[in-house]
């Protein structure tokens, strides 16, 4: 099967400048999007065909759609940086498209070809680029996502899919400074179990997490940390963004068992941390030794970590054994050492030694 070249349809009236400028001066997060859209169609036995970039609009749905019914769904969120010299990058762009195809696997969908989703993605970064913004840690965050477009109760694998990106400008995460997030820890709500799908990017995930999220607004807290679905002991992720242990001149991240999501920032930050002379490994944290340790002060600081907020300090930590407080409740400079050597990179401030920016023409 080939991989379809993507035939421009561009909008014949896009936001003015002034306008976009105005969205631009404030875009908040997820609120906005720009003027277009790619879409790539699958068809069983066909492949991958028509794909386009055209003006950005809803979808018309049938109400016997699958994906409505089922959630065959997956996505993908990356970000495209403007750089010192006013051209644009894209952050890792292939290691996206590969999780993607992971992604696909595990919900029984056809995988994209990794050149076909890079090539879909520059093609919005590229005819959308007056919408990259330039300020500070602004950025423009793409989208990606697939679902099963065949109309049916019948449950099976889709016979079709419709794959799309889409683009949103995204202000800085911590527009009054970075602040720690707190934390609730469920020790009985699970989002992933072995042999479930907490390794792929899919909307059934977030569902599974939204009720505990909402019970850690309730007790004042900003986010869910997620414990193994087994033993209820070891720390996983946080149900959007993995989790960072410091320990001194050391960092670990919990393991990928299967049940979470293999973050990107997570691995770019095992590398970042080498090259900054710290040591980084994975491993298994308990929640016994997260408070022990914490209270020992022998665990230093915690972050957090993913696309949307490159790096958040954790400060409280809430749990039925009671609450503590990683490093007085302020970032710790080890968090934001590491915070600002990615984000130098991402922004082209810094060398790109590993070679993840990808340029876009
Ligand atoms: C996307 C995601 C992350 C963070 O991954 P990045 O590639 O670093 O953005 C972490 N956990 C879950 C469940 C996710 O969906």
């Amino acid at each position: 099967m080939t991989t379809p070249t993507i035939e421009l349809k561009p909008s014949s009236h896009p936001l003015s400048d002034a306008e976009r400028e105005a969205i631009l001066a404030n875009p908040g997060f997820g609120r906005h999007f720009t003027d277009h859209m790619v879409t790539i169609r699958w068809t069983e036995g066909r492949g991958w065909y028509d794909a386009q970039l055209v003006p950005y609009a809803p979808l018309s749905i049938d109400p016997a759609n699958m994906t409505l019914h089922y959630a065959q769904t997956i996505f993908e969120g990356l970000k495209a940086y403007r750089q010192p010299d006013g051209s644009v990058a894209t952050f890792r762009p292939a290691a996206n498209a590969q999780r993607f195809q992971a992604s696909a696997r595990r919900l029984a969908m056809p995988e994209l070809p990794v050149e076909t989703f890079i090539a879909a993605v520059d093609a919005l970064v590229t005819q959308d680029k007056a919408w990259v913004p330039s300020e500070g840690e602004q950025s423009l965050y793409l989208r990606p996502f697939m679902f099963a477009t065949e109309v049916g109760l019948g449950v099976k694998p889709a016979n079709e899919y419709l794959f799309m990106v889409i683009a949103s400008p995204a202000g800085a995460y911590f527009p009054g400074g970075v602040r720690p997030v707190s934390i609730w820890l469920s020790e009985d709500r699970v989002r992933a179990v072995p042999g479930g799908m907490g390794d792929a990017k899919t909307g059934g995930n977030y569902a599974a997490s939204l009720l505990a999220q909402a019970e850690a607004a309730a007790k004042g807290c900003d986010q869910v940390a997620y414990l193994d679905a087994v033993e209820h002991k070891w720390v996983e992720e946080l149900g959007g963004m993995n989790l960072y242990f410091v320990y001194g001149n050391k960092i670990i991240t919990p393991e990928l068992t299967g049940s979470l999501l293999a973050g990107i920032t997570r691995d770019s930050l095992l590398s970042v941390a080498r090259d900054l002379g710290y040591e980084s490994e994975e491993g298994r944290i308990s929640i016994d030794q997260w408070k022990r340790d914490t209270e020992n002060g022998t665990l230093t600081e915690v972050f957090a970590c993913g696309t949307a907020a490159v790096i958040t300090p954790v400060g409280t930590v809430k749990s039925a054994q009671g609450e503590w407080t990683q490093s007085s409740g302020r970032p710790g400079d080890v968090t934001m050492r590491l915070r600002k050597a990615l984000l130098d990179i991402q922004t082209g401030r810094a060398a790109d030694p590993h070679g993840w920016m990808h340029p876009l023409g």
